[in-house]
């Protein structure tokens, strides 16, 4: 076989294939959280699972994660009741319904959130170690081993109106940021243990399937020789995103390359093509997720963000990537965090967050920044006045992150999307069923094939909603979904 005749954008024909070199019952492509998640569950089914990874080993985006992943409801996690916290299914459902934004997957949403309890006890049982311990100020990822944070915008409006805020970022125990790859290490003992035949160093070349679509293998290149898998059950992609390939980011997501930062190993979208090459719907493509680590420390959520008209357009104390998602679609992507002397201090220095221009007074900051004279400073005006009140009637942010900013001297920071680090990952792909079944535009779904993770949009399809943890959570729960389903598949 020679290797022009693959393409992933191009289904091999069942027909052409001579004979199979190999057959399993399910198949799947990558080994990250949503790979090994999918893998448990299908062995566990009882079915025979072969995966392909194209690296070295387990691993993906997944392992350069913080290993944090989305739990709560059902009364809460045993860890949100050790620290003291409740958290009712109904909030978690309005808060990720919330956050799926205006297209949220509320099959999945709904599934999610009854289930997310028991899925906290799933990864309890296969062998994930959580501390316990809570971390109240807001930050990025504990720098300590320990477990419960607040990581998305639970606590601020509009989320805090409709949904009763609870601390749900679930971090493995792992000392420091990183505790992605502690975390793959626990599920690929798990994957290893039920007998999955793991094989690495091994690219999925495309899909091979029948003239009607209906999806029978894949074709495989493995030590230089390509071959022919024949999956009786089922394939399952769990391949990653696409923030890597510089084809499809420009083709269905362009505003994310205002920046220098995507974050992922592969992430080439290769499953995604996959799956539209037997007719797959890839969906939301042009969302992503984004974030500058502009805090901690917690003080700076007491400053003010303006873009570079002086016009404040979000309430600060929403979650980090929030306000990155919205400082993105400023004018120039391009934000000032206004500080006043009380509340000063710098970001982690690998934000690349910088002071632009400092002053003895607002209007003194304002004209270094080049601004129309009064437009910063009718901005600071009302924001201090009404913050000396407890309210914020523009954004709404909570009392307890308002201060008047009146303590000279004053400082901008400058966070600008093509020189700080924003990075990115993407939201947007194949449209499965919650069972992992997946969809093509007519609402059918493609036989054989399912799909989970970053390959698919899930239940993190809106940058604007994002949270941290939510894409482990999605990948790890509905990788378990699509590994039941074509486990248990009948062949
Ligand atoms: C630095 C960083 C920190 C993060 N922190 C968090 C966090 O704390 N919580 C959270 O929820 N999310 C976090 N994320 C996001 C999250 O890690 C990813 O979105 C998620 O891990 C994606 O998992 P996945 O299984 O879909 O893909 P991946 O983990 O990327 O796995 C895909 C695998 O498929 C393989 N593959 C791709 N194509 C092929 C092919 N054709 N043949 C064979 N193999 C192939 C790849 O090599 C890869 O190993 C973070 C991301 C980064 C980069």
């Amino acid at each position: 076989m020679s290797s022009d005749k693959f393409s992933s954008a191009r289904a091999y024909p069942a027909r052409r294939v001579a004979r199979w070199d190999e057959e399993t019952d399910v198949v799947i492509v990558g080994f990250g959280a949503a790979g090994a998640s999918s893998a448990i569950e299908a062995a566990a089914a009882g079915a025979k699972v072969t995966l392909f990874e194209v690296g070295a080993g387990s691993g993906g985006a997944s392992a350069l994660s913080g290993g944090e992943i989305y739990l709560g409801g059902g009364g809460g996690t045993p860890i949100q009741i050790q620290n003291g916290f409740t958290d009712d299914t109904e909030s978690l459902y309005t808060y990720l319904k919330m956050a799926g934004g205006p297209d949220a997957d509320l099959a999945k949403v709904r599934l999610y959130a009854d289930n997310s309890l028991a899925h906290y006890h799933w990864l309890v049982e296969q062998g994930v170690v959580y501390k316990g311990t809570h971390i109240p100020t807001k930050i990025i990822e504990p720098e300590t081993d320990d477990t419960l944070i607040w990581c998305g915008s639970e606590e601020a409006w509009p989320f805090s109106e409709a949904a009763r805020p609870a601390p749900r970022g679930h971090v493995i125990q792992w000392t420091g940021w990183g505790g992605g790859r502690k975390l793959m290490d626990v599920l690929e003992a798990r994957v290893r243990k039920l007998g999955v035949d793991v094989r690495a160093n091994t690219r999925v070349l495309c899909l091979v399937a029948d003239e009607d679509g209906a999806v029978q293998g894949v074709a495989i290149r493995d030590n230089g020789a390509e071959k022919f898998i024949r999956a009786r059950k089922g394939v399952i992609l769990c391949t990653g995103g696409f923030c890597m390939n510089r084809d499809m980011m420009q083709r269905y997501a362009p505003n994310a390359l205002v920046s220098n930062d995507p974050i992922g190993v592969v992430d080439d979208g290769s499953g995604i093509v996959m799956g539209q090459s037997v007719g797959g719907d890839a969906i939301h493509m042009d969302q992503f997720f984004t974030t500058c680590p502009w805090y901690p420390p917690e003080s700076l959520v007491k400053g003010i963000m303006v873009n570079i008209h002086g016009q404040r357009f979000i309430n600060e104390d929403c979650y980090h990537g929030r306000v990155s998602a919205y400082i993105a679609k400023q004018p120039r992507s391009k934000a000032y965090l206004l500080l006043d002397n009380d509340i000063f201090g710098r970001p982690m220095e690998f934000s690349r967050v910088d002071v632009a221009a400092t002053g003895e007074t607002w209007a003194e900051v304002e004209s270094e920044l080049g601004m129309t004279a009064g437009t910063l400073t009718a901005t600071v005006e009302v924001f201090s006045r009404e913050a000396a009140k407890g309210h914020d009637p523009l954004f709404r942010k909570a009392a307890k992150w308002l201060k008047p900013l009146t303590k000279g001297p004053f400082a901008a920071l400058e966070m600008d999307m093509s020189t700080s680090f924003f990075s990115y990952f993407t939201l947007g792909g194949l449209n499965t069923l919650p069972t992992g079944e997946v969809l093509a535009r007519d609402g059918k779904t493609v036989p054989g094939l399912y799909a989970a993770g970053r390959a698919t949009a899930g239940l993190p399809r809106w940058g604007e909603g994002y949270s941290s943890g939510m894409s482990l959570a999605d990948c790890t729960f509905f990788g378990r979904m699509a590994g039941k389903t074509a486990g248990a598949k009948l062949s």
